[in-house]
């Protein structure tokens, strides 16, 4: 029987929106007002504002911004931070950062012996989805992925970062997790700080069931996403070993998977692509879609003993 992958096998539309911003609660340059403004303007359905929970002011606010008045119909927001504590090396102010979507507003910042993993752990069980913010900024090592590996997700594309620091990419860093068997999703985000033209980016496509907080969480979760820095993925449907792949016009439609594991196509504007995975001796694979003009969109990674 074939099978649509998720988040293609619903028959709703996808819901877009950005998991990591900032706003004058904390080091952006915009309201949180302003800032949900601006992405309605663009076409999302939600945003997570993400201010920096520590307590330098210089950067940080000690509390969550609280955006639930925000919320219409149409537009919601996640009550999020982006976490810090004390540990990390190559930052200068040895600060982990990890973004944590879903949380209670009274969530509090960590101490100053708070571990990353025991941040981690507490933000997961207080409902909030974890990710790996921007590790390529911030010249995450390897032992220290290995050492963050019980958060959700890998931020593979942080716009900000990408555009002022020449540093935004973290596909290496998801890959490593992914060797070590940790079943790790992915993000692509803004990291908007609105001091550049560092909004509309990088954004996550989700299968939710409904336009809610709540929803949205459980979704992600769940890894019902994909991310993006304009390529669309339009379905991913599996038939016994053949993988089809639906995407807006490509030049390279790739499937990824463990050590130089690959399949790729290539051509000009295309909109789709079947692989034949009987000899791809990988337990997960991924899709990665560019466009010509190197926009690009990445699966989630599939692992098959959770399809078959
Ligand atoms: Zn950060
Ligand atoms: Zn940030």
């Amino acid at each position: 029987m074939p099978m649509l992958l998720p988040p293609f096998d619903q028959d709703t539309p996808l819901f877009r929106g950005n998991l990591h911003g900032h706003t004058v609660h904390s080091d952006g340059e915009k309201t949180s007002m302003e800032v949900m403004n601006f992405y309605q303007d663009l076409g999302y359905d939600f945003i997570a504002l993400s201010d920096h929970l520590w307590d330098d002011v210089s950067f940080a606010s000690t509390t969550i911004n609280d955006t639930r008045d925000l919320d219409r119909d149409d537009f919601v927001t996640i009550p999020s931070a982006e976490l810090h504590c004390l540990g990390k090396r190559y930052d200068q102010d040895g600060l982990w950062h990890l973004v944590a979507n879903g949380l209670p507003l009274d969530f509090k910042m960590a101490n100053r012996d708070e571990t990353v993993t025991q941040m981690i752990s507490r933000a997961r069980e207080a409902g909030a989805y974890v990710s790996i913010a921007h590790p390529e900024w911030y010249a995450m090592t390897t032992d220290e992925a290995i050492m963050a590996s019980s958060a959700h997700a890998v931020e593979v594309f942080n716009y900000s970062a990408t555009i002022e620091s020449g540093r935004g990419l973290g596909i290496g860093t998801a890959d490593i997790l992914l060797h070590e068997g940790k079943r790790i999703s992915f993000t692509a985000t803004d990291d908007a700080h609105f001091r550049s033209q560092d909004a509309g980016g990088g954004w996550i496509m989700v299968g939710s069931d409904d336009l809610t907080s709540s929803s949205l969480v459980d979704a992600i979760k769940d890894g019902r996403h994909y991310s993006s820095t304009g390529a669309e993925i339009h379905a991913l449907l599996m038939e016994g070993d053949a993988l089809h792949v639906s995407c807006s016009p490509a030049n390279h439609i790739i499937v990824s998977g463990i050590g130089y594991a690959a399949l790729s196509a290539q051509g000009q504007n295309m909109t789709y692509a079947d692989f034949d995975l009987s000899s791809f001796a990988s337990p997960y694979f991924r899709i990665t879609v560019i466009g010509k003009n190197g926009q690009t969109a990445w699966s989630n990674p599939y692992w098959l003993d959770q399809l078959r």
